[in-house]
C-alpha cells in the first residue's frame, strides 16, 4: 500500500503509482517545457480522473480507470502534446464521472476541456447498420472533425483500446463494435492517413468478425516465423552492407503484413497462404528526401525490379498526404520482395497521419499549411453536409466514392497540381479549381485540344477551361461528372433554377386559364388558399401549378364545386399526327413524373430516341428530339433546356414520318407497302408524288421504338428502286 498523502501531495512523499511512472516515462517532453512541471500537470489530471472514476469497473473486471490511462498511453505513442496526454487521461469523465466541463476547464485549461466534451459528444453516438444512420455517424465524426481534429485523434486511441479488449463484453455487442469500427473508423483513418491505426483496427475487426479464419493465419504466420526472419535477416544483412557502401545512413527491417491484408490477398487474388509472397516488406528509413532516391537506385542496381509494382507517392503524394517509394524486386533466392522507401518524417505521417501534424517536433512548431490541407478535404464534404438537406444515402456514397476511389493526378496552365477521383472530367477539374470556374464552364482544352466536357482525364493531362458569363450547369453533365463537390453544385442550381421555373410557369398557367374562364377576379382567393392544398405558401401552390402536379381544375373542386367552368378546350385541328393508340405516353423529368407534355411536331420523337425538353410558357415541356432542327433556335434558352427519359409501356405506338425517294415505276407503291406492312407495322398514312421520273413518298408509321424502325428503314431500303430514305420533319 501505497502512503495515503501520496496521492496528494507525491512529489513531496517522492512516491508516484507506478502506472503514472510508466505513462510519464512515455510522453515527450515538448522544447521549452520544463519536464517537472510537465509531470506535475499531467499528475494533476491523472489523480483526478482515477478519483472521479474510482469504484468503476470494466467488464473485464478491472479498473475503468486503466482504460484512460491506456488510451493516453497509445497518444503518447503517437509523439502527442501534454495538453493531449490529458485529454486522454480525462476523455470519459464527463460522460461517466461527475465531472463537468466547467469544472474541467478550472482545473485543467479551456483546451483540455473543449477536448473532452467533444469525445463525450462523440460518444453519443448509436450505430446500427441501417444506412442512413451509418451516414449521420459519418456527419457527427466529420463535424467534430472540422471543429477540432484532436478529437478524433482521441477518439481513435480509445477506440483501439476498446478493441483490443473486445473479448470481454458480450459477443453480440462485439460484433456491432466490430462492424461500426469497419465501417466508420476505418475509411476515416484512412482518409486521415493513419495507416497504423488502420491496420491495427481492421486486424482487429477481422479477429472479432471472423475468428476462424484469423486464428489459422495466425497459427501459419507462427509456423513460419523462424523461415520469415531468416529471409528477412539476409535481405537486410545484404541491403545493410550495399548501401553503407554508398554511405548512405539507413535504419532496415522487416515489418511483417497485418493478418487481415494476407487475408484480403488470399481472398482478392484466389490463392493459398503459401502461394502469398510478400507476408512481410522490407522498409527502409532515411534521413533525407534525396536519400530515398539513392537508396533507390541502390536497390536496383543489386535486385532487378518488377516494373509495374514500382510507385512514387514521394514525388506525387496520396491525398491522404501518404509519402513512400514502393519498389518489389527479385530479392535473394529468387523471391520477390516489396520495399518501402521513405525519410523518419514521412515514416511518421504514414502511421499516424494528421496526428503527425500535432507530435512534436524538435525545433519545428506545427505546420499549419499541412494540416489545413488535409482537413480542406473534410472542409469540402462539410460544406456540402451544411448545404444541402442531404439524404444521408446519396451522403454515403459520395462519401465512399470519394474515400476509397482512386486518384489522377492533372495540372492547371499555370502548373498547379491537382488531384482527382479516377473518370474525373474538366467539369470536375473546374470545380475543384473554384465553384466559380464550374459554374460558368463552357468548354475545355487538354493538353492545348479542345474536347468534349464528358472527356475523361488522365494522369499529367494539362487542363484549361474556358469559362463563359452566361454559361450555367446544365442537366447533361449530371451523366459524367465524378466528383461529389461537383455533383452537388450542378444539383443545387438546376433545383433551384427548377423552382424559379416552375413558378414563373404556374403563374402564367393560372392567370391564363382563369382569364379564358373569365373567372380572374378568383386569382387572389386561389392564391390564399394555399393550405387547403397543404403548402406552406402562395409559391408552393404557384410551383405544384407549373410542374404539372396540381391542376386549376382541381383547384375549382375544392374552391368552388359550384361553378363547373368549362375548362377543355376545343381541340385545336386535330394533327394528322395526332396519337391514336392506347395506353398514355408519357415523358419523364430527371424522376418527376407527369409533367405538362407535349410532343415536338416537328420531329417526333419515339422511345429510343436521344431527347430534350424545353419548357415553354404556359404549355409545361415540349419534347424534341435532340437533333431536330429547330433547337439551335431554342439553343438561345438554354436555361430552360431538360433531358427527359421516355416512360411508356413497350406496347405503346408512336407516329414516324419517312420520306422515301427513288425511281417512279410501276408498283413501287405497292412494293413500298408491302415491305412495311409485312414487318406488322401499321402504316397511317401514304403520299406519293412522282416527278421527272422521281418518286417521292411520305409515309407514317406507327411503331413502339428506335429499333423497330430502323428494321422498317432496313428493309425498306432494299426495295428494288429505292435510292434514299429519312425521317423526316415537318
Ligand atoms: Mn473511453
Amino acid at each position: 500500500m501505497q502512503n495515503p498523502l501520496a496521492r496528494f501531495v507525491p512529489k513531496l512523499a517522492g512516491e508516484y503509482p507506478k502506472s503514472f511512472l510508466k505513462l510519464y516515462d512515455q510522453v515527450s517532453v515538448p522544447n521549452g517545457m520544463d519536464p517537472e512541471d510537465v509531470k506535475e500537470i499531467l499528475w494533476k489530471a491523472y489523480e483526478y480522473g482515477d478519483r472521479h472514476h474510482e469504484g468503476q469497473k470494466r467488464k473485464s473486471g478491472a479498473p475503468y480507470f486503466e482504460h484512460c490511462i491506456a488510451v493516453a498511453e497509445i497518444l503518447a505513442s503517437w509523439n502527442m502534446d501534454p495538453t493531449m496526454i490529458m485529454g486522454g487521461l480525462l476523455h470519459d469523465t464527463v460522460e461517466d464521472t461527475k465531472a463537468s466541463h466547467d469544472d474541467l476547464a478550472e482545473n485543467f485549461g479551456e483546451d483540455v476541456a473543449v477536448l473532452v466534451e467533444g469525445v463525450t459528444k462523440l460518444g453519443d453516438i448509436e450505430f446500427s447498420t441501417r444506412q442512413e444512420q451509418q451516414a449521420g455517424n459519418f456527419m457527427k465524426m466529420l463535424l467534430s472533425v472540422a471543429k477540432d481534429i484532436r478529437v478524433i485523434i482521441i477518439k481513435f486511441a480509445d477506440r483501439l483500446h476498446n478493441m483490443r479488449t473486445i473479448e470481454y463484453i458480450p459477443r453480440i455487442k462485439q460484433h456491432r463494435i466490430a462492424i461500426e469500427t469497419r465501417d466508420v473508423y476505418s475509411p476515416l483513418a484512412h482518409r486521415l492517413g493513419m495507416a497504423k491505426v488502420k491496420w491495427q483496427l481492421d486486424d482487429l475487426v477481422f479477429k472479432t468478425l471472423n475468428p476462424k479464419a484469423y486464428k489459422e493465419i495466425d497459427s501459419k504466420l507462427k509456423s513460419t516465423t523462424k523461415e520469415r526472419e531468416r529471409y528477412i535477416k539476409k535481405v537486410t544483412t545484404a541491403l545493410n552492407k550495399e548501401l553503407s557502401a554508398y554511405d548512405l545512413k539507413a535504419d532496415v527491417y522487416g515489418r511483417p503484413k497485418s493478418h487481415h491484408s494476407i487475408y484480403k490477398k488470399m481472398i482478392s487474388q484466389d490463392k493459398t497462404f503459401d502461394e502469398i509472397y510478400d507476408k512481410e516488406a522490407i522498409r527502409v528509413i532515411v534521413d533525407k528526401m534525396e536519400d530515398c532516391y539513392l537508396t533507390l537506385g541502390v536497390i536496383h542496381q543489386n535486385y532487378n525490379p518488377v516494373q509495374e509494382r514500382f510507385k512514387d507517392f514521394i514525388a506525387t503524394p496520396k491525398s491522404n498526404a501518404y509519402q513512400s517509394i514502393h519498389t518489389t524486386v527479385v530479392g535473394p533466392e529468387k523471391q520477390l520482395v516489396e520495399i518501402q522507401i521513405r525519410t523518419a518524417d514521412m515514416e511518421a505521417t504514414a502511421e499516424i497521419g494528421v496526428a503527425a501534424h500535432w507530435r512534436y517536433k524538435e525545433g519545428k512548431g506545427s505546420d499549419t499549411k499541412e494540416i489545413d490541407s488535409q482537413v480542406g478535404w473534410l472542409r469540402e464534404l462539410l460544406e456540402i453536409l451544411r448545404s444541402e438537406e442531404s439524404d444521408p444515402r446519396e451522403f454515403m456514397h459520395l462519401l465512399k466514392i470519394d474515400l476509397f476511389s482512386d486518384e489522377i493526378f492533372v495540372f492547371t496552365p499555370k502548373g498547379a497540381l491537382v488531384q482527382l477521383p479516377v473518370s474525373s472530367t474538366p467539369i470536375d477539374f473546374a470545380f475543384k479549381v473554384h465553384t466559380e470556374v464550374g459554374m460558368k464552364c463552357l468548354g475545355a482544352k487538354v493538353n492545348h485540344v479542345v474536347v468534349p466536357l464528358n472527356t475523361e482525364l488522365k494522369n499529367g493531362d494539362l487542363v484549361e477551361i474556358i469559362t463563359g458569363k452566361n454559361q450555367n450547369p446544365n442537366y447533361g453533365w449530371l451523366k459524367f461528372v465524378v466528383t461529389s463537390k461537383a455533383r452537388n453544385k450542378i444539383n443545387r442550381f438546376l433545383k433551384q433554377s427548377n423552382i424559379e421555373a416552375s413558378l414563373k410557369l404556374g403563374e402564367e398557367i393560372l392567370v391564363k386559364t382563369l382569364r379564358r374562364l373569365k373567372k380572374l377576379g378568383l386569382k387572389k382567393e386561389i392564391k390564399s388558399s394555399f393550405q387547403k392544398f397543404g403548402f406552406q405558401n402562395e409559391d408552393q401552390l404557384l410551383e405544384a401549378i407549373g410542374n404539372g402536379s396540381l391542376t386549376v381544375r382541381k383547384i375549382f373542386e375544392k374552391i368552388a364545386p359550384d361553378t363547373n367552368p368549362e375548362f377543355d378546350l376545343k381541340e385545336e385541328k386535330p394533327s394528322r399526327f395526332s396519337f391514336t393508340g392506347k395506353g398514355k405516353k408519357s415523358v419523364q423529368l430527371q424522376g418527376i413524373k407527369d409533367v405538362m407534355v407535349s410532343f415536338g411536331k416537328c420531329c417526333n420523337p419515339i422511345p429510343g430516341d436521344e431527347m430534350l425538353g424545353f419548357i415553354t410558357r404556359g404549355r409545361g415541356l415540349t419534347v424534341h428530339r435532340s437533333t431536330c432542327s429547330s433547337l439551335p433556335l431554342l439553343n438561345e434558352q438554354k436555361d430552360r433546356l431538360v433531358p427527359v427519359d421516355w416512360d411508356v409501356a413497350k406496347t405503346d405506338l408512336f407516329n414516324v414520318r419517312l420520306k422515301i425517294t427513288g425511281q417512279d415505276r410501276k408498283g413501287i407503291l405497292k412494293d413500298l407497302t408491302e415491305s412495311i406492312s409485312s414487318q406488322n407495322i401499321n402504316i397511317k398514312s401514304v403520299d406519293m408524288r412522282g416527278k421527272d421520273s422521281v418518286a417521292t413518298a411520305h409515309f407514317i408509321v406507327q411503331v413502339n421504338n428506335i429499333r423497330q424502325l430502323d428494321r422498317i428503314i432496313r428493309k425498306i431500303k432494299k426495295v428494288n428502286g429505292v435510292d434514299h430514305i429519312e425521317r423526316a420533319e415537318r
